[in-house]
């Protein structure tokens, strides 16, 4: 059913403009909100599990889809969360993170997690073979529940 409405949404209408009115110049990985756009924009093709995102990238995700034109229950189906919620970010804009807070955390996460495997990403590193492992694991982990529902 996630599939379904994210792969219709991406065929009719490409996501990359929707992104640009929410965060435009960012590139992969923005350092005032914190957020990894390449997996907010997978988990919104429904190539990564939306509960994964962080906070701010789901909010992030929720409003490139309401900018795309999805209702506010297509969207909260997609990203897994209520539509209450999709309502009240739809509403707000993005907060620059606080400093500190999330670096703390973001620091503290050893090579050889998905954490990691994103950081380097983030940075415009290749991820260590650790890393890539975690994250290959985490996927295919993720396929097999879908696949298994
Ligand atoms: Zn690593």
């Amino acid at each position: 059913m996630t599939r379904y409405v994210a792969r219709s949404l991406t065929a009719s209408k490409p996501l990359g403009a929707a992104f640009q009115q929410i965060a435009p110049g960012t590139d992969t990985y923005s350092d005032d909100t914190g957020i990894d756009w390449i997996a907010v924009e997978r988990a919104v093709n429904g190539d990564y599990d939306p509960q994964l995102l962080t906070v701010d990238e789901r909010h992030a995700a929720v409003l490139a889809l309401a900018n795309a034109g999805l209702s506010e229950l297509k969207i909260a189906a997609a990203l897994r969360i209520e539509q209450r919620q999709v309502n009240r970010w739809k509403r707000a804009p993005l907060k620059p993170r606080t400093p500190g807070k999330e670096a703390e955390v973001r620091q503290l996460r050893p090579c050889g997690t998905r954490a990691a495997y994103r950081r380097h990403r983030a940075r415009g590193e290749t991820p260590c073979l650790a890393c890539k492992r975690a994250n290959n694991e985490h996927i295919t982990q993720w396929h097999r529940t879908r696949a298994a529902a």
